[in-house]
C-alpha cells in the first residue's frame, strides 16, 4: 500500500487526446520525496535542453506535495513545474488554496501535460475519471469567471478549478494560473498552459489518502496546532510587524503600511518615498481596506486566514494575499483604492502581481524618457491611473506595444533597444523582482539572490533573522527558545551579529557562516516544496511550527518512509541539485548568478567573489556553478554527471573549468 501519496500520475497527451493513469515508482518517492522533487526528476528525464518553452515537448506538471491530502496543517501546495518562457529555465511556481488535496482525493499525485491541444479545452477530473472537454465558450473569459462557469456547467459546486485568463491564452510571459483562493504566478507558467490549449483543470475527489501511522501522525499534527497557537499568542518582538507572526495574514489585516511604502521602491523600482506614510494616508487607506475586505479566508486545512476576499464597488469579488496589496499602488505612485481596483482586472486576466506592475511602470519610464514615444503608445490616456489600465489591457491582448511588453522587462528592453535595458534593472535571471533597493550589501542576501533558482527572494529567505537585533540582551532572548535551528552554532552566529562595528554587514556573518545560513534557509524551502507545505508555516517565518526536527517524523508517520534528519537533508540536496542540473543543462552558469543590478548602493566585488567561490564549493559545485562529478555521484545522480560529460559540460575526471572561463563568469 502507498501512504500519503496515491501512487498514480495522470498523463495527458493533448495533441492526441490520450489519457493515461501511470503507476509511479515508490523508490522515486524515497529519493526525491514528491512535489518539486519528483517534478524535477520528470523534467530532467523527459525535457531535454533543446526543448523550447512553447514546444509541444515541454511538460507542464501540476503536482500535489507528498503530504497534501493528509491532515498535516497547512499542507496544501500545488507545485507547477515547466520550462519558463521568461527565464528559459525550470519554473516551479506554487499555489495554495484547495486544488492539491482535491487532486489526491481524486486519485492522482500529479497531472502531467504534454503536446498541444488543437482547440481550447479544459480537463475534468472526478474520482479517477478524466475528460477533455471543449472550452471554446470560455475563450477570453476571466480566470475566476472561468472557474465559476465550469462549476456551474458541471453542476459541481465543490470542484476546485485552476484556470488561466486572457494573459495565459495569449502567452504573456508573466501569466499566472489562478485557483480560487490562490495563484501560481512566477515564471510564466500560465503562458505554457495557454500554449498547450488548456483553459482550466477542474478536480473533484472524494477518495481517501492512507497515512502509515495515523495515531503518531495526528499527535504530530496536534503539536503543530498547539505551537501555532503559542506563536499567535507570543509574537516575535523586535522585528517589523509582518515578521512577528506566521503566514502572511498581517497584510490583509494590518493597516500600518509605513514599512512597505517607505522602504520598498515605487514606480519602476526607482523611487523611495521617505515620509510618505502619515496619519491622513493611514486613515484613507484603512477606510479603503476595511470597506473592500469582505472577509478573511484560509487555504485548505489551515487556521491562519492569510487571504481576503476583496469587493470593490461594481466589480466581482476576488481574492488577495500578501504584498500584492501594494504592488499596483506603488508601481503607479497611486493610492490603495487604485491598487485594489486594478488588481481585480489583473486577477481575471491572470497575471503575476509582482512582475506586471513593474512592467507597466517600466513602459511609462521609457515613455517619460523618450525611449518610447507617442507613436508607440497611440491613444494612451493622459491620466496616470488610466495609463495603467490602458497598458494592462494591451499587454494581455498583445496589442501594439503590449505585444513587446508581454515578454517582461528583460526581453522587452532587448527588443526596444535605444538604451531601454538600463530601465530593466530589477531582474534576476531575466525575471522581475520585489522592488527593493538598499544601501549596504548584505552577504546572506547576496548569496540568496545570486544562487536562488526559485527566482523570488521571498522563496528562499526565512528562518534566520533578516537583521541583527540592536542589543545582545534582545538577541539572547531570541535564541532562548529557538529550537528550530539545525545546529546550535546558528544561535552563536546570531548572538554575535551587531548592527555596527566589526561584526556587522558586509563582513559579518562571515563567508562560511553565510554559506551555512543560506543553505539552511534554502533547504527548508525545498523541503516544503516537495511536501506541499505552505512556506508561511515553515521556511519563511521565524520560529515556525514545521522544521528540520519534526519533518522527518511527519514523513515517516505519514508516508511510511523511514526518515531522519540526515536522510531528509540528503534528499533535499539531491533534488535541489537536480533543479540546478536542469538549468545548467539549459545554459545557466556563474554569470547568471547575480542579484539585480543596483539592489545595493555599496557593493564589494572581492567579497562577492569570495562568497560565490566558497558557496559553490560548499554546495559541491565547481567554479562555474556546475555540480561536480563527485558531488553528483554522492547524491546518486550519476545519470546527471554522465549526461554532463557527454555534452561537454563537465570533462571526465576534471571538474574545474579553465581559468579563463571562471574569470569571465565572475564579472
Ligand atoms: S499560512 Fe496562510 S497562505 Fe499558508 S496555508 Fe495557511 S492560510 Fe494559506
Amino acid at each position: 500500500m502507498r501512504y500519503a501519496e496515491t501512487g498514480f500520475n495522470l498523463e495527458i497527451d493533448l495533441t492526441r487526446g490520450n489519457i493515461e493513469k501511470v503507476q509511479t515508482d515508490p523508490r522515486d518517492t524515497e529519493l526525491y520525496l514528491g512535489g518539486l522533487g519528483t517534478n524535477a526528476k520528470l523534467l530532467w528525464d523527459r525535457v531535454p535542453p533543446e526543448v523550447e518553452p512553447f514546444s509541444p515537448d515541454n511538460l507542464l506538471i501540476f503536482s500535489a506535495g507528498l503530504l497534501c491530502g493528509t491532515p498535516a496543517t497547512g499542507c496544501n501546495r500545488t507545485i507547477v513545474s515547466t520550462i519558463s518562457p521568461q527565464t528559459e529555465l525550470m519554473a516551479f511556481s506554487m499555489m495554495g488554496g484547495f486544488w492539491a488535496p482535491e487532486l489526491k482525493y481524486a486519485g492522482y499525485d500529479k497531472v502531467i501535460l504534454r503536446g498541444k491541444s488543437p482547440d481550447l479545452v479544459y480537463l475534468w477530473i472526478k474520482d479517477g475519471k478524466v475528460e477533455i472537454r471543449d472550452a471554446a465558450h470560455l475563450q477570453g473569459k476571466g480566470a475566476t469567471e472561468t472557474a465559476t462557469l465550469i462549476r456551474k456547467e458541471l453542476d459541481e459546486p465543490k470542484a476546485q478549478v485552476a484556470s488561466i485568463g486572457l494573459a495565459g491564452e495569449n502567452r504573456v510571459y508573466f501569466a499566472s494560473i489562478e485557483q480560487g483562493r490562490s495563484s501560481a504566478s512566477r515564471g510564466g507558467i500560465g503562458a505554457v498552459m495557454g500554449d498547450k490549449g488548456v483553459k482550466a483543470i477542474a478536480v473533484r475527489g472524494t477518495g481517501d489518502i492512507n497515512v502509515a501511522q495515523p495515531a503518531e501522525f495526528f499527535e504530530l499534527c496536534n503539536e503543530v496546532l498547539e505551537y501555532i497557537k503559542f506563536r499567535e499568542e507570543n509574537p516575535i518582538p523586535g522585528v517589523m510587524a509582518i515578521l512577528t507572526g506566521l503566514g502572511s495574514p498581517q497584510e490583509m489585516q494590518v493597516h500600518d503600511e509605513k514599512w512597505h511604502t517607505e522602504n520598498f521602491m515605487w514606480g519602476n523600482s526607482r523611487v523611495r518615498r521617505k515620509g510618505f506614510w502619515n496619519e491622513e494616508v493611514e486613515k484613507a487607506w484603512t477606510e479603503t481596506m476595511t470597506t473592500a475586505r469582505t472577509r478573511l479566508i484560509s487555504c485548505y486545512n489551515c487556521p491562519m486566514k492569510c487571504g481576503a476576499t476583496i469587493t470593490m464597488p461594481g466589480l466581482p469579488t476576488y481574492m488577495m494575499k500578501c504584498f500584492s496589496k501594494l504592488t499596483y499602488t506603488m508601481a503607479a505612485m497611486s493610492d490603495l483604492n487604485f491598487g485594489l481596483t486594478i488588481a481585480q482586472r489583473a486577477t481575471e486576466y491572470g497575471v503575476d502581481g509582482f512582475s506586471t506592475p513593474q512592467v507597466m511602470a517600466f513602459a511609462l519610464e521609457l515613455y517619460e524618457n523618450g525611449i518610447l514615444t507617442d507613436d508607440d503608445m497611440p491613444g494612451m490616456p493622459s491620466d496616470n491611473d488610466e495609463r495603467f489600465y490602458w497598458l494592462l489591457d494591451r499587454i494581455v491582448r498583445r496589442e501594439g506595444i503590449g505585444d513587446i511588453l508581454a515578454n517582461g522587462t528583460y526581453w522587452a528592453a532587448k527588443e526596444i533597444g535605444n538604451g531601454a535595458d538600463e530601465y530593466a534593472h530589477n531582474n534576476i535571471k531575466k525575471h522581475e523582482q520585489l522592488p527593493l533597493k538598499l544601501s549596504m550589501l548584505n552577504p546572506i542576501y547576496f548569496l540568496m539572490y545570486a544562487t536562488g533558482e526559485k527566482i523570488n527572494i521571498t522563496q528562499i529567505e526565512g528562518q534566520f533573522p533578516q537583521a541583527p537585533f540592536p542589543t545582545r540582551e534582545e538577541r539572547e532572548a531570541f535564541v532562548k527558545d529557538w529550537f528550530q535551528v539545525p545546529d546550535e552554532k546558528f544561535k552563536q552566529y546570531f548572538l554575535d551579529w551587531e548592527l555596527r562595528g566589526e561584526n556587522s554587514i558586509p563582513y559579518y556573518p562571515t563567508v562560511e557562516m553565510c554559506c551555512d545560513i543560506v543553505d539552511w534557509q534554502e533547504k527548508m524551502h525545498y523541503i516544503d516544496d516537495a511536501l506541499g507545505m505552505c512556506a508561511g508555516l515553515s521556511s519563511f517565518p521565524l520560529k515556525p511550527p514545521y522544521h528540520i526536527h519534526n519533518y522527518p517524523k511527519f514523513i515517516s508517520a505519514g508516508a511510511g518512509i523511514d526518515m531522519d534528519e540526515a536522510k531528509l537533508s540528503q534528499a533535499a540536496k539531491r533534488y535541489r541539485t537536480l533543479v540546478r542540473a536542469v538549468n545548467i543543462r539549459r545554459g545557466m552558469r556563474r554569470k547568471d548568478d547575480k542579484p539585480p543590478k543596483n539592489h545595493w548602493k555599496k557593493r564589494f566585488p572581492e567579497l562577492e567573489k569570495e562568497l560565490l567561490d566558497t558557496y559553490y564549493k560548499f554546495k559541491g559545485w565547481n567554479n562555474d556553478g556546475i555540480p561536480t562529478k563527485a558531488s553528483l555521484q554522492e547524491l546518486d545522480l550519476d545519470y546527471v554527471s554522465e549526461d554532463f560529460i557527454q555534452r561537454g559540460i563537465l570533462t571526465d575526471g576534471e571538474d574545474t573549468p579553465s581559468k579563463e572561463t571562471s574569470e569571465a563568469s565572475a564579472e
